[in-house]
């Protein structure tokens, strides 16, 4: 199949071309690299089935001949770029996607949009099922992602009632691994960076709201499940494990040997108390669950940012 990754340059998009290419596809990856990185495809870049497109979503697809598949992944993520980016990533989530669709639409392909556990917003129902409609500040800072996301699956399923797309949403919660950036702002990536530094790590709040953290290599067999699934409604994927702030920060400075400790640094703002995805969904459907443990993940991710100092 010939297969376009939008934001195939970034953490996830890279590691889905790779996986895909592995699996014998032509892939094409399209990124504009404002926090995508043309690093992330030095491993795969030479393959003759792939190829790269610098392009703004936004304005142009400059991708010639039909595709069969399109995972759309092109958005800033971390809640340091999609604040500093507030434009590029509403448009991105509204432009950008409608651009995707239309071409999914003219070449008969199938898409999967990469949406996020963020529609959740600051959830009231936990852990957070796909039929929850969330608690989402329709104009608080994080609300440019939020919004965009929703609206992004708002056109995705017109376009699949309206217009006979196939589209298949994956909400995806926090994922870590190898190619994040060490400056994203995200909280592993701060975390490991400072832990190797020797420094403190700073823990926002009194570091008591949880995340559950899934290592790229699972999130991406998701993706890969979901496109070829018949499932026609939102899927979270994301790891159920749940943990505080506080208990990460205390995992990276033992597996690091960091002796800085922590500091507190303030909440930032509508940041969300609790997050678990109920992955049933998935795993009814897709037959998928999580298979790397945590400190597993964590000590491969640790590995590739020393490499990276
Ligand atoms: N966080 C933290 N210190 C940091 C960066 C993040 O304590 O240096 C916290 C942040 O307040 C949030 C959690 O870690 O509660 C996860 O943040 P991240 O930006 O990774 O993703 P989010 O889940 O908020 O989108």
């Amino acid at each position: 199949m010939r297969v376009l990754v939008t934001g195939g340059a970034g953490f996830l998009g890279s590691h889905l071309a790779e996986r895909l290419l592995a699996d014998g596809h032509e892939v094409v990856a399209l990124d504009n690299l404002i926090t995508g990185d043309r690093a992330n495809l030095a491993s795969f870049a030479a393959n003759p089935r792939f190829t790269f497109v610098e392009a703004n979503l936004i304005e142009e697809l400059p991708v010639d001949g039909p595709l069969d598949q399109i995972y759309h992944l092109a958005s800033p993520a971390s809640p340091i770029d999609y604040v500093e980016l507030p434009f590029e990533t509403l448009y991105v989530g509204s432009d950008g996607t409608r651009r995707v669709l239309e071409r999914a639409v003219d070449d008969g392909a199938r898409v999967m949009l990469a949406s996020t556990s963020e529609v959740y917003g600051d959830p009231l129902v936990h852990p957070q099922v796909e039929d929850y409609w969330g608690n989402v500040n329709p104009i608080g800072p994080r609300s440019v992602y939020d919004e965009a996301k929703r609206f992004a699956e708002a056109l995705s399923m017109a376009f699949a009632r309206y217009r006979g797309c196939e589209v298949r949403i994956a909400r995806i919660f926090n994922t870590y691994g190898p190619r994040m950036r060490t400056n994203d702002g995200r909280v592993i990536p701060a975390f490991v960076s400072q832990a190797l530094a020797g420094h403190p790590l700073t823990v926002f709040g009194a570091g008591s709201q949880t995340r559950s953290f899934c290592f790229v290599s699972d999130l991406v067999e998701g993706f890969v499940r979901l496109m070829e699934s018949d499932l026609e409604h939102p899927c979270n994927l994301g790891n159920p494990v749940e943990q505080t702030i506080r208990t990460l920060a205390e995992h990276v400075n033992r597996l690091t040997n960091n002796a800085g400790g922590v500091v507190y640094r303030p909440l930032p703002e509508d940041d969300p108390t609790r997050r678990r995805p109920d992955i049933r969904r998935a795993n009814e459907v897709l037959g998928w669950k999580p298979m790397v443990a945590f400190e597993d993940g964590l000590a491969q991710t640790i590995e590739w940012f020393r490499t990276q100092a």
